[in-house]
This record gives structure tokens, sequence and C-alpha cells, in this order.
């Protein structure tokens, strides 16, 4: 069943005289319990999407309907009620709140929700201790590295048992046995069938963890089970003018081991993403 479909989901943006699209003519289903993972080279629009599939942003045209519901028809109010109740977030631009604790930062989603102290202090430190933070409980956000508060940010989003996650490259900055120990967590949420969808630079993980991809280079180039998408000729198409490095991966993807990063790839110009 699709817990997730756009509609003709278009995002433009004014600079000056120029209109740049961000995305377009985005027609998508994400299937509920699969994981799901947007890839495409930088400036094509994955944030985007993310933040339009989350209602942090309103198309220009088009809609998002999650379970049913079109959510940018919902007031300002019953958006934030539909994501406290439904989506998780692992989003850089989200802060730790520098006066609490690694543990109160991660309980406090759960007091929102107005769960018991117990289970509140019993699922942070459980939490905290399956992204290895198990001994930096009562450190403040200020007291610990980009790639701890990463991890606390991850802890914090799991805390919310939110049936659907979205997560912007959450991985950056975190170490290599992090990245591994968080995706297992994300494998046992499947079993519990949760939905996610993560941006995912790394093609040999998203290959290795995710059943759906999606391949977006403003518009859709494909989505659909990983085996699908992953053909040379959709990733050319996705990351065009690439060639020799993509038929790099052509070679990779045959032999179904293709160890490398978009990084690899990325052309050197400076131009950052996220
Ligand atoms: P990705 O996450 O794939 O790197 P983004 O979704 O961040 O891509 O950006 C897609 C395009 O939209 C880029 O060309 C980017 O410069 C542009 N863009 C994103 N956000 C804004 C904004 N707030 N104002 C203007 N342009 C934006
Ligand atoms: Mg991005």
């Amino acid at each position: 069943m699709a817990v997730i479909e756009t509609h003709n989901l278009e995002r433009t943006y004014q600079d000056g005289n120029q209109v740049i699209r961000a995305v377009d003519g985005i027609d998508l289903q994400i299937q509920e319990g699969e994981f799901t993972a947007i890839v495409g080279p930088s400036g094509s629009g994955k944030t985007t999407l993310l933040n339009l599939i989350g209602g942090l942003d309103k198309p220009t045209s088009g809609e998002v309907i999650i379970a049913g519901t079109p959510i940018h028809e919902l007031s300002d109010n019953a958006m934030i009620d539909f994501r406290l109740k439904h989506i998780g977030f692992v989003f850089q631009a989200y802060n730790l709140i520098p006066v609490l604790t690694a543990a109160e930062n991660v309980e406090f989603i759960m007091l929102l929700q107005k769960k018991s102290k117990e289970e509140r202090r019993q699922r942070s430190h459980q939490l905290l201790e399956a992204v290895g933070l198990g001994d930096r409980l009562t450190k403040r956000p200020g007291e610990l590295s980009g790639g701890q508060q990463q991890r606390v940010f991850i802890a914090r989003s799991l805390a919310q048992q939110a049936d659907l996650y979205l997560m912007d490259e959450p991985f950056v900055g975190v170490d290599a046995a992090t990245e591994e120990s968080i995706l297992k967590l994300l494998t046992e949420m499947r079993q519990e069938g949760k939905t996610v969808i993560i941006v995912h630079h790394d093609l040999q993980t998203a290959y290795e963890y995710f059943d759906w991809i999606v391949l977006l280079n403003t518009r859709l180039v494909a989505a659909g089970p990983k085996d699908d998408v992953f053909t040379s000729n959709l990733l050319q198409e996705a990351y065009g003018g690439r060639l020799t490095v993509l038929s790099r991966i052509g070679v990779l993807i045959a032999k179904k081991d293709f160890p490398l990063r978009e990084s690899d790839f990325k052309e050197k110009e400076g131009q950052g993403d996220g």
C-alpha cells in the first residue's frame, strides 16, 4: 500500500529574474513499511523533496498525500500535530536544545507525547546506548562533538516512535562503525513496520540496506525496487555527463559490488550539499 503519494509536485524559487526549479513534476508512491533511499547528484532536489513530504515547505504546485491526508491543506497547527503524531525527522538544520543533557534532549519529544517519566528514562537510555553514547547521557550538546550530536538527533527521532521517518543525510559526520549500528537499528524498525525515507549519499549502502530507490534529478528519473533502478542507463540519466565515472559504476553494478560514494565522482565545483 502506498502510504505517501505525491502528485505533480513542483517547487520553484525566485532568484532575481531567474526561476530555479528545485523539483519538477514529481509523481511518486512510497510503500508502507518499506525503506526508501532518495539518491541523485548534488542540487538535484533531494532535500527539497524531503521537506515537501514532511510538510516543512509548501509546493509551488501539486500535492503530498500521507495516509490519505493531503498535508498541505492542513492548518499550521494541524500540521504540527500531524507531524508530532506521525513523522520523525533527522535533518541537519534541526538543533539540539543546548541547556538540556543528551538524555533530556531525547526525552523531550516523549514529554510532548505525554509519556511517563519512567518510560522516557528507559527509552532514552536504551537509544543512546544503541547509538554508542551510553556514557554521555548527562553531557550537554556543547560538550559533544558534531558526530555525537548527530547521534543524539537520531536517538531523539527514534524516541518519537513515529510511523514515518524522514532523514536527510543522517550519517554525515558519523563514523562508519556508528553508521552501521544505526543502520542495524533501522533494520529492526523495519521489522516493526516503520516506513523510512532517507537521503543517502553512499550508493553501496543505499543498495545494501534499502528496498526502494528514488532516483532524482529535479525530475523523477526512476523509482522502484532497487534492482530495477540501479541500472547504468538510469544512473547515467540522473548523474548525466559524468560518463567516465558512470561507466565505471556500470561495470561495478554488473558485479553487484560498487564501493563508491557519490562524493567520489562529484565535480570539484565546491557545490555544497544539503
Ligand atoms: P540536494 O539536496 O539534492 O542537494 P536541494 O533540494 O537542496 O538539492 O536543492 C535543489 C535546488 O534548489 C538547487 O539548485 C538549490 O540551489 C535550489 N534551492 C534549494 N533551496 C533553495 C532556497 N531556499 N532558495 C533558492 N534556491 C534554493
Ligand atoms: Mg540536500
